[in-house]
């Protein structure tokens, strides 16, 4: 029996000619003024998939001001929700219309499979369609028991400008999580995607200007943390910073944004741990935290990467996991039938060995995988699926962020163990509990630390619930309901009534 299920290259050539980005400034596509221009090379065909405009301080001063500008002339964010809403609806429909070629960049520039990209565009669609729902539904109060001659009420009003800053793991699902609830709520904004995968939310700029959006509500600049998203966070005339990223990012931009003292919500890392109790379903278990640590080759916030298990069932629950591990599909993205695919950056996979190597140099046990892996046909990066077991809550792995398909396997005795070490670590993103009494998981879930809790499985996401982390795992909620309230500021408005004196 072979170690890994590969599945070689298709073949398939990449690409025809190289995605061209350029910025969305106030309704137009702009090179930049000095001409320089940014690569993209697939991370696991190799070829050059996109060439776009890199941004520098001019451009982000100028999809600022055109976002500045375009709110306080009101063309949006005075409309009616109404005329949002079917804005908002024309958007759904054309990613609709161009799943598949998104997809298809999606893929080649971050390495993720094609079955998995699909399902994202879809998802983000929903999204789009349910913030057009809400737009359509916003309202503040009304206080009609201040006294005779009193009236109170409470309004929702857009919260201004507003600078949406997203990684690479979801480019096209995680843009489509903050942009359309800030429009929903009236709000404009400028956009950065990551280096690494400007070119879909380029696509998704074609798609609102072909759906009617106004110049300069939405402006996009391609280019680098610094300096563009580093002005986005620090300048006076922006409002808000919903940012999706690393912890350490997040705590840059939250320092460069308190000299305005705006707003700043952030979706940041997790060291997710899923606890396994004795009288937990093994085989689903299994099979859903095999699904969780490789999804989306573990690059991924919600990754259920730190499986603590009661002792009594730990070596079952292992042997389990490392034989579906090894059934796990990995190898070319641009086949249907894979699973996962390539990891982001060379310097990502070091990253990605070193946690693996050190913990093992510190006495786990790597009971499969452990090291880099070639794909026949492919040149790019892949990272054999890896289960750690034997950690301790001491080590790196442990505690820290690995962004990889490494499943690290903890031990407990009881629930105080299981969620002293649950909550153990910096972050509270999400947390997973495997058991069949609702009691044990109804326990779990109201003592661990986390803003999503999965009871007998791991990583559903539905647009009507919200999410995000507490602890270093961020601030703020997006979707449901919550995810248009961060873009809303409240005005209270206190009406005497009649001729009444005070
Ligand atoms: P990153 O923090 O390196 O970069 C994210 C974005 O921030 C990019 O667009 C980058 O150019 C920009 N940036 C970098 N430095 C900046 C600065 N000083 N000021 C402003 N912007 C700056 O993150 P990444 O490597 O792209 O993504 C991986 C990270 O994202 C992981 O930590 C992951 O957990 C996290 N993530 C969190 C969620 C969530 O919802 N909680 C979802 C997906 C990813």
């Amino acid at each position: 029996m072979t170690e890994f299920t590969l599945i070689p290259s298709a073949g398939t050539a990449a690409v025809d000619a190289p995605f061209t980005g350029r910025h969305l400034i106030d309704g137009t596509w702009q090179d930049s003024a000095d001409g320089r221009t940014f690569e993209r090379r697939s991370p696991s065909h190799g070829v050059l998939v996109s060439r776009s405009a890199l941004a520098g301080a001019d451009e982000t001063e100028a999809a600022i001001a055109a976002a500045r500008r375009a709110f306080d002339a009101g063309c949006w964010s005075r409309s009616s929700g109404k005329d949002r809403a079917t804005l908002l609806l024309k958007v759904a429909d054309l990613i609709d219309a161009r799943r598949e070629e998104i997809a298809r960049i999606e893929v080649l520039e971050s390495g993720k499979p094609i079955a998995q990209a699909r399902a994202e565009i879809e998802g983000a669609a929903d999204i789009w369609r349910y913030a057009a729902a809400l737009a359509r539904t916003l309202h503040g109060d009304s206080h009609n028991s201040l006294g005779a001659d009193m009236l109170g009420l409470v309004l929702k009003e857009p919260i201004g400008v507003v600078s949406i800053i997203t990684p690479w793991n979801f480019p096209f699902l995680i843009v489509s999580q903050k942009l359309p609830f800030a429009l929903a709520a009236g709000c404009t904004c400028v956009v950065k995607p990551s280096e690494l995968t400007p070119s879909t939310t380029v696509m998704l700029g074609e798609m609102l200007i072909e759906a009617g959006l106004p110049a300069g509500v939405v402006n996009i600049v391609l280019g680098y943390g610094d300096p563009v998203g580093a002005l986005m966070s620090e300048h006076t005339a922006v409002d808000m910073v919903t940012f999706t990223g690393s912890t350490g990012v997040g705590k840059a931009i939250t320092a460069a944004a308190s000299g305005t003292l705006k707003k700043v919500a952030l979706e940041l890392g997790g060291k997710n741990p899923q606890v396994v109790f004795p009288d937990a379903d093994l085989d689903q278990a299994a099979d859903a935290i095999t699904f969780g640590v490789y999804f989306n080759a573990g690059e991924c916030c919600n990754s259920g990467s730190r499986i603590i298990v009661h002792e009594d069932i730990a070596r079952d629950l292992v042997s389990r996991v490392v034989e579906l591990s090894r059934r796990v599909p990995f190898g070319d993205p641009l086949d249907e039938a894979t699973k996962v695919g390539a990891i982001i950056s060379d310097a990502h996979q070091a990253k990605i060995d070193g946690y693996v190597k050190d913990a093992a140099s510190a006495g786990a046990e790597v009971q499969l995988g452990g090291g880099e892996m070639e794909v026949p046909g492919l040149p790019g990066r892949f990272y054999q699926p890896t289960v750690v077991s034997g950690v301790t809550p001491d080590m790196a792995i442990a505690r820290e962020e690995v962004f990889g398909p490494v499943l690290s396997v903890l031990t407990f005795r009881t629930m105080d163990e299981a969620l002293a070490l649950a909550n153990g670590a910096a972050y509270g993103l999400s947390a997973g509990v495997w058991s069949d009494s609702v009691h044990t998981c109804l326990e779990f879930s109201r003592r661990v630390q986390a803003g999503t809790v999965w009871t007998n499985t791991w990583m559903d996401g539905f647009a009507e619930l919200p999410f995000g982390g507490v602890k270093e795992s961020g601030s703020g909620r997006e979707l449901g309901r919550y995810g248009i309230e961060e873009f809303l500021e409240v005005k209270t408005v206190q009406m005497r009534i009649g001729r009444t004196r005070q």
